[in-house]
């Protein structure tokens, strides 16, 4: 049994108490544990609607619902991990390059105390702060990135660093390796063909939403594994992947995306891969209606947990 684990319903009803994530206890510490949830509370990198800033805490609040035990794997998470939520980074509000700063210098700590980090969004931004960080201790990762963007722009209105570009700049910056990686649910109008073609370009897969809809679940699932294969990953997951219809509350939707059932089967699918640390970006509460993005949001944190209970406990 694992040393931090969540208040049970049975202590403490679910509405009672303050907000962390999964009720577990906030302790900014990586002795004795297994696993941080952190929030990344940035979206000064945001094209269209602002408000991710908020995610972290609307994911939080709605995550008190969560119990550590999943069905289709059989597993009680807290039976094999210890877990605690480390807080937010000390993000800079409207400077996105001291943000990934900060954000690299934790997750590096983290890292190399041998701890998998899960990290809330914020705006996609961030997470080019948090592969700097795991990067550093790993090496290059493997990416596994669902999101109806590719996010491999050359940049928006002259900025190297924005929501629409951290996987150029992770690519430029060697911190995956894009012959082992994979986006999902690309979807949507462009200026023109060469959106989908640059990831392509740049050695990504790229898995165009109305390819998955003709390969299915299964058939995507082992592509990625067979991309990914024993190299050690990053899972990144922008809420936008989802059918605006299932997670309202993001600032760049585009109709046509996942339904809550297949994303959490897609990520109940990556069991079996050498997971080094993932995210959930781009929640905006404001916007939201009646909890469900964050809820997905929060369950879809859970599911990667899970996968490292499942990685810990073997066979
Ligand atoms: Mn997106
Ligand atoms: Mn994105």
């Amino acid at each position: 049994m694992g040393r931090y684990r969540p208040t049970s319903p049975e202590e403490l009803p679910k509405f009672a108490g303050v907000r962390t994530f999964m009720r577990m206890p906030h302790v900014r510490t990586l002795e004795d544990v297994n696993f941080v949830v952190v929030g990344i509370p940035f979206d000064d990198a945001t094209t269209f609607r602002s408000g991710a800033r908020f995610g972290p805490e609307g994911i939080r609040s709605i995550s008190a619902m969560i119990r550590p035990w999943h069905p289709v794997h059989d597993i009680d998470v807290f039976e094999h991990l210890s877990g605690v939520d480390y807080g937010d980074v000390a993000v800079v509000p409207g400077d996105v390059e001291a943000t990934c700063e900060k954000t690299a210098r934790d997750f590096q700590a983290i890292a190399a105390a041998g701890v998998t980090s899960f990290a809330m969004g914020g705006d996609h931004s961030v997470t080019l702060g948090e592969l700097r960080g795991l990067c550093a201790v790993h090496g290059p990762l493997a990416l596994v990135h669902f999101d109806a963007h590719v996010d491999t722009s050359e940049g928006n209105y002259g900025r190297k660093y924005d929501h629409g570009t951290p996987f150029r700049r992770a690519a430029e910056e060697k911190l995956v390796e894009t012959s082992r990686s994979i986006q999902i649910g690309i979807r949507g109008g462009r200026a023109g063909p060469e959106y989908y073609q640059q990831s392509r370009d740049m050695g990504y897969e790229v898995i165009a939403m109305h390819e998955f809809e003709q390969l299915g679940v299964a058939a995507v699932l082992e592509r990625i594994h067979k991309r990914v294969g024993d190299m050690q990953c990053f899972i990144t997951i922008d809420i936008d992947a989802v059918d605006p219809a299932y997670a309202p509350g993001t600032g760049t939707p585009e109709v046509g995306g996942f339904t809550s059932r297949e994303i959490l089967n897609l990520v109940r699918g990556l069991k079996g891969l050498n997971i080094k640390g993932g995210d959930v970006l781009e929640v905006i509460p404001a916007i939201d209606t009646g909890e469900i993005t964050a809820y997905l949001a929060a369950n879809l944190l859970y599911e990667m947990i899970c996968l490292q209970a499942l990685a810990h406990r073997g066979g």
